[in-house]
């Protein structure tokens, strides 16, 4: 099928190279990885694929270039952040179709996130001058406390395919503005926003070596050779949990610092007292954004007994009219999943879940023809024991089970490893307290179906990873403290 000539024109305009130290280049070994429309399954475009060797390169750029980028004033740094901030605004149409293009989701969502994604350009480029020390007497009188910050060094970064330019500013952003330098490796199946985006960071005036992207189709070998690596001082994963167990182990070796997002199983809780309407529209926003690839992505609808079938029947309502399709076309709000192997295991858990009692109220299998598609799905009676209860879905299935009381809502919400995020409904003031301080989560959305902000502490509790991104937390994840005693200068 051949793209509009815009589309091509884009797609033309990123470079296929590695960026390393300044300079774009070709893998070493000549290697190659194919970058596919999952709305059509087809190659859109070609580019380098690091070797072990490009990723060590890439680091010792990362590690040249950091002594001068730590010593470069707070305000400098703070204005090329600033001005890649509106850069990335004033070409939010192309971020958005690139990202439609290689990753699936629809325009008006892609457009969202270039907006949410550029918010932490904006946010770290604000607290850079703000990152302060103390000075104070210690409490004997007898010496001055001086307690100062500094970068912690050359990070690694590794982000994922669902998220492709808010995952990169949501690490890039505040390394920059902590005055680390960085190697990032973009997910294998979209590299394209990464590699975009740091053509932007270039013409917005970043020197040579402070962030370098190497795509690789060998990230395990790669990543080894580079954590490994005694130059290396900090990881930050977003990313499934098996994967980030693996490279815990392997930063273990030289004591890295970490930040790690890791994967999610957010419950969703819908009480009797909660004002359906709005629960209605935050579960079509917790749900079925990013076609339900987030790990902020409802997993569990927990509905009480007395009011799971009108929730249900309206829920279902509306997820019928959720019109399927390719994201580049007008009106579409479930784009393709990411690669056909997304279809099949979403069809298996929806498949577990009706062989073990749960009802189709909508979708249930998934579509014909071109592309990765699978339609919006709503299932109810969702027994115990479901694969989909305790597995993250990231496909568009909404999974629903009953509850009795809120004692059974607690229990059955923090019944999971994970602890990203979860969401309330009720209109009980005290009830949303005291689901504050009961359930086992990192984030909380009360009566909203989205949390996601650049100025909040974004992360989770258990095995949903360590560290947090965004807000003031998230500028103190790539700097490290020393603390000094001097003698009283009196004495
Ligand atoms: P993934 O773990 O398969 O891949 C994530 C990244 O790790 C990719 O760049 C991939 O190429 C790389 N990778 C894979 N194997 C590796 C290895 N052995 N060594 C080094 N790198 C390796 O996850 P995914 O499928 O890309 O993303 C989906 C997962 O990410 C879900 O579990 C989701 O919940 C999670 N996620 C978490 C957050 C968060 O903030 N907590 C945000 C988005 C996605």
């Amino acid at each position: 099928m051949t793209l509009p000539l815009a589309q091509q024109q884009l797609l033309a305009s990123v470079n296929d190279g590695l960026h390393i130290g300044g300079q774009w280049r070709g893998s070493s070994h000549g290697a190659t990885v194919d970058v596919r429309n999952p709305a059509t399954g087809e190659v859109i475009r070609t580019v380098a694929s690091a070797s072990v060797g490009d990723g060590l390169a890439a680091l010792t750029a990362a590690d040249e270039a950091f002594p001068a980028w730590a010593a470069t004033p707070a305000r400098e740094r703070a204005e090329i952040l600033r001005r890649a901030f509106d850069l990335l605004t004033e070409r939010a149409d192309d971020f958005a179709l690139l990202m439609t293009l290689e990753m699936g989701k629809p325009l008006g969502e892609a457009r969202g996130e270039v907006a949410y994604g550029g918010e932490f350009l904006r946010w770290f480029s604000e607290r850079t001058a703000h990152v302060t020390g103390r000075y104070g007497a210690n409490p004997e009188g007898s010496g001055r406390m001086i307690v100062t910050q500094h970068p912690v060094g050359p990070c690694y970064l590794i982000t994922p395919w669902n998220f492709p330019l808010a995952m990169a500013t949501r690490k890039i952003a505040p390394a920059l503005a902590a005055g680390c330098t960085v190697v990032i490796k973009p997910a294998t199946l979209t590299p394209l926003t990464t590699t975009y985006f740091v053509q932007l960071l270039q013409e917005a005036g970043l020197p040579a070596g402070v962030v370098n992207v190497v795509t690789t189709s060998v990230p395990g070998p790669m990543s080894e050779a580079i954590l490994a690596d005694p130059r290396l001082r900090k990881l930050s994963f977003t990313g499934s949990t098996p994967v980030g167990r693996q490279l815990l182990k392997q930063a273990a070796q030289g004591v890295l610092r970490t930040s790690m997002e890791l994967g999610g199983n957010a419950p969703f809780i819908v009480f009797d007292d909660a004002d359906l309407d709005k629960a209605v529209d935050g579960a079509i926003l917790a749900k079925f954004r990013n076609i339900g690839q987030a790990c902020t992505a409802a997993n569990r609808m927990l509905v009480h007994v007395d009011v799971v079938e009108e929730f249900t029947a309206r829920l279902t309502e509306r997820v019928e009219n959720l019109v399927m399709g390719p994201g580049t076309e007008p009106g579409v709000a479930i784009g393709p999943l990411i690669d056909d192997r997304a279809v099949a295991k979403t069809d298996e858990l929806v498949r577990d879940a009706v062989t073990r009692g749960a009802s189709i109220r909508t979708g249930g299998a998934p579509a014909d023809g071109h592309g990765y598609f699978y339609p919006a799905t709503v299932l109810a009676d969702v027994q115990p024991g479901s694969a989909l209860l305790t597995e993250e879905i990231f496909g568009p299935v909404a999974a629903i089970a009953p509850f009795r009381d809120e004692d059974e809502a607690v229990a059955l919400a923090n019944a999971t490893e994970y602890g990203l995020v979860s969401y309330v409904f009720t209109e009980s003031l005290a009830r949303g307290q005291r689901m504050i301080e009961r359930l086992e989560t990192g984030m909380m959305g009360l009566n909203v179906g989205a949390v996601s902000n650049a100025a909040a502490p974004f992360g989770g509790w258990k095995m949903s990873g360590l560290g947090r991104e965004g807000g003031d937390e998230g500028i103190h994840e790539y700097l490290q403290t020393k603390y000094t005693l001097t003698p009283n200068p009196f004495a």
